[in-house]
């Protein structure tokens, strides 16, 4: 893989930043965490949205940051229409 580099696609604005620069974001709705991985700029509005959050390993990344949420409709993203 010498000499490739590996663009994330930011799960809110689907621009692709570098993997270094992308953040796991696990959303957590009572029991049920939802995994996105954010471009830096995201990360900040993310940030700015929420007053609380923590962090914990995560599952691709070495570290990655909870924020709680009170419903799915709160996630940055829209949610496919179940
Ligand atoms: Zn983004």
């Amino acid at each position: 893989m010498q000499g490739h580099s590996t663009l994330i696609l930011c799960d809110v604005c689907s621009r692709p930043v570098p993997d270094q620069a992308s953040k796991e974001v696990l959303y957590q709705v009572d029991k049920v965490r939802y995994r996105l991985e954010l471009c830096p700029s995201c990360l900040g509005s993310e940030m700015k949205r929420h007053d609380g959050f923590r962090g914990v390993p995560g599952f691709r990344k070495r570290a990655a940051i909870v924020i709680r949420l009170n419903s799915p409709e709160e996630l940055p993203r829209a949610l496919p229409i179940a």
